[in-house]
C-alpha cells in the first residue's frame, strides 16, 4: 500500500516534463468565457486522456460547452471521491496591461504565465493527473474516482457542473477536491454567497434650471445606495465549530486574499458595481440604474437582506429592485477527512500546516455543498487572477498536483 503511495509521489516528479508541458499547452487552448466556447480545450483534455488509454464521455447540453466526465472503479469497495475543475477562463479583452502572451503559456523565471494560469487551468490539470496516476493503480484502490472537467464556471452559467449536478447525479461521490486558486495556506470548505440587485429609479425628468419640477434620478440614488450600506450590518448567526474554524483562520485568510480579508470573511458587503444615468449635464435625470453586488457570509439568509433591501426601499417609492443572480453562502465540515489528508502531506511535503477557511469568491464546489456533500479547495496563489499577467509558481502548481494526488490516494485507502 505505501509502495503505491511512494510510487505515486515518484510519478509526479519523473513525470514532471511532461506534467508541465501539458499544462502550458492547456493554456494556449483558448477558452474565454464569455464567449465560453470550450470546445478547443476539452477536445485538448480529450485527446489526452484516449492517449492514455482512459475512457471518458463527453456531456454537452451546450456543444460549444462540452464537459468531460471519467469515471473507474477501484479493486474494492470504498467511497467515491470526485475532482473537479473548470476548463473556460476569464476573457483577456484587448489585452491592455499584459507584458506577457495572455495564450502563450511562457515559462518565464520560475513561472508559468497565461490567462487561466491559476484561475484555474493549474487546478485542473492536477485533477487530471490525479486522475491517471490513480488510475494506474486502480486494482488496489478502493472506491471509485470521478473527474469532471467541466465548461461555463466564469459566468455562474448553466451549462457546466450545474447541468452535470442536476441531470448526472453519477458525478456527486462522496467527497469533491478542486484546485481553484486560494493559497498554499488554506483549505476552503466553504464560500460567501452573491446575491446581485438591479435598481431602477424613475422621475418626471426637468430642465437643469428648472430643479423644482422634478426630482432628480440620480441624487436619488446616491442617497439610496448611501442607505443600502445598512445591509453591511446584518449580522450572522453561525454556529461554534465554524465560528470558531472563522477565528483560527484569520492571519491565514490575509495571506491569501489580502489584508483586511479576514474582516469581511464574516460580514454582509456591498459592491455597486454599475452606475448609469442622465443624459447631460443641463438637464434633471429622469432615470437611474444600478447593479448592487451583495456578498452574504455564512449565516445570512437572502430573505435577511431583502428584508432590510424593502425596508429602505419604502422610503423610496421611485425605485424598483430586481434580482439578477443569487448563490446562497455555502459550507462544509471544517474537520472533515479530506481537510486532515492534505494537512498531513502539506505538512510532511512542505513543513506547514493550512487552514481551513471560507473564501470571498464563489466555485463550483458550492453546488456539491449545497446537496450535502463535502467540497474542499485546495490550490495555487491567484497572481493576477482576473486581470494582467496571471501566472503560477512552477513549484507552486507542481505542489498543488502532488497533494491532489496523494490526498486523493488516501482518501479512497482510508475508507
Ligand atoms: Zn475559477
Amino acid at each position: 500500500m505505501s509502495e503505491d503511495r511512494n510510487r505515486l509521489a515518484e510519478w509526479v516528479d519523473q513525470e514532471r516534463e511532461r506534467i508541465v508541458a501539458f499544462f502550458r499547452a492547456f493554456i494556449r487552448c483558448k477558452s474565454p468565457n464569455p464567449p465560453g466556447d470550450t470546445a478547443e480545450a476539452a477536445g485538448y483534455i480529450g485527446d489526452f486522456l484516449r492517449r492514455e488509454g482512459l475512457a471518458y464521455r463527453i456531456i454537452a447540453p451546450n456543444e460549444k460547452m462540452p464537459n468531460l466526465v471519467a469515471a473507474f472503479e477501484g479493486g474494492n469497495q470504498g467511497k467515491h471521491l470526485t475532482l473537479n475543475g473548470h476548463i473556460d477562463v476569464f476573457p483577456v479583452g484587448d489585452g491592455t496591461g499584459w507584458t506577457k502572451d495572455p495564450w502563450g503559456g511562457e515559462l518565464i523565471d520560475g513561472k508559468i504565465y497565461g490567462r487561466g494560469a491559476c484561475d484555474m487551468k493549474a487546478g485542473t490539470s492536477a485533477s487530471i493527473f490525479t486522475y491517471v496516476f490513480l488510475h494506474r493503480i486502480r486494482e488496489r484502490l478502493k472506491g471509485r474516482l470521478t473527474l469532471t472537467a467541466v465548461s461555463d464556471e466564469e459566468t455562474f452559467g448553466p451549462w457546466g457542473a450545474r447541468y452535470l449536478v442536476e441531470y448526472h447525479p453519477e458525478v456527486l461521490g462522496d467527497c469533491l477536491l478542486n484546485g481553484e486558486p486560494g493559497s498554499p495556506y488554506t483549505i476552503r470548505f466553504g464560500e460567501k454567497g452573491p446575491l446581485w440587485l438591479e435598481f431602477k429609479i424613475r422621475t418626471r425628468g426637468a430642465h437643469g434650471a428648472y430643479t423644482h419640477a422634478s426630482e432628480s434620478a440620480t441624487k436619488l440614488a446616491q442617497r439610496l445606495i448611501a442607505d443600502l450600506e445598512a445591509v453591511t450590518l446584518i449580522e450572522p448567526k453561525i454556529s461554534g465549530n465554524i465560528a470558531r474554524s472563522l477565528e483560527a483562520a484569520r492571519e491565514s485568510v490575509d495571506k491569501a486574499m489580502g489584508e483586511g480579508a479576514a474582516d469581511i470573511v464574516s460580514k454582509v458587503t456591498l459592491n455597486i458595481g454599475i452606475i448609469e444615468g442622465g443624459l447631460k449635464v443641463n438637464m434633471v435625470p429622469f432615470a437611474c440604474r444600478f447593479e448592487a453586488d451583495i456578498r452574504l457570509p455564512l449565516g445570512v439568509t437572502r430573505e435577511q437582506v431583502m428584508a432590510e433591501v424593502n425596508k429602505i426601499l419604502a422610503r423610496y417609492p421611485q425605485a424598483t429592485v430586481e434580482e439578477i443572480n443569487f448563490n446562497p453562502p455555502s459550507y462544509c465540515p471544517p474537520d472533515g477527512a479530506m481537510v486532515g489528508f492534505i494537512q498531513k502531506n502539506v505538512q510532511d511535503l512542505r513543513g506547514f500546516k493550512p487552514q481551513p477557511i471560507v473564501s470571498l469568491g464563489g466555485t463550483d464546489a458550492r453546488l456539491w455543498r449545497y446537496r450535502d456533500i463535502p467540497a474542499y479547495v485546495y490550490g495555487p496563489f491567484p497572481h493576477g487572477m482576473g486581470s494582467a499577467d496571471e501566472h503560477v509558481d512552477l513549484e507552486e502548481f507542481l505542489h498543488i498536483v502532488r497533494v491532489h494526488v496523494l490526498s486523493a490516494y488516501d482518501y479512497l485507502m482510508a475508507h
